[in-house]
């Protein structure tokens, strides 16, 4: 797999092998090392080998739901499927990317500031989320 091991673990760990695989393949095979998760596999497949999967992080999975694109009781894996079904392949990088952003700046977590969000006329959770949204 590319990589030599030191005293203290592997010195660098190449992973080009895996550009051109099938993707599922690839997460597959990522999420099987210890300490790779779901989302870090599609992070690193998506934005290293523009492989076609949308990375569901903290921020991606409220503004989803919030946004009514994934319902409320489907798992991370649910949400990824729905999130790459309904967004063009080529603007996953895009929308993984500004989630976070809206996320972090408008969307919070425990304070939303529906008052100065741009999709608030179109979020169906607009003035409901809070402290427990
Ligand atoms: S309107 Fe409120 S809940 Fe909806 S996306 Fe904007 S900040 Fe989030």
């Amino acid at each position: 797999m590319g990589e030599r091991e030191e005293a203290g673990g592997p010195e660098r760990i190449d992973l080009e092998f895996l550009r051109g695989a099938d993707a599922e393949e690839a997460r597959q095979f990522l999420v099987s090392l210890p300490g790779v998760g779901p989302k870090t596999a599609a992070v690193v497949l998506l934005f290293a080998f523009r492989m076609p999967l949308l990375p569901v992080d903290t921020h991606v999975n409220r503004l989803s739901r919030r946004l009514g694109f994934v319902p409320a009781g489907a798992s991370i894996e649910e949400a990824e499927r729905i999130l790459e079904e309904i967004t063009p392949r080529e603007k996953y990088c895009s929308f993984h990317v500004n989630l976070i952003r809206h996320g972090r700046a408008v969307c919070r977590a425990r304070s939303p500031s529906c008052g100065a969000c741009v999709l608030a006329e179109v979020c169906p959770s607009a003035g409901r989320v809070g402290q427990k949204g």
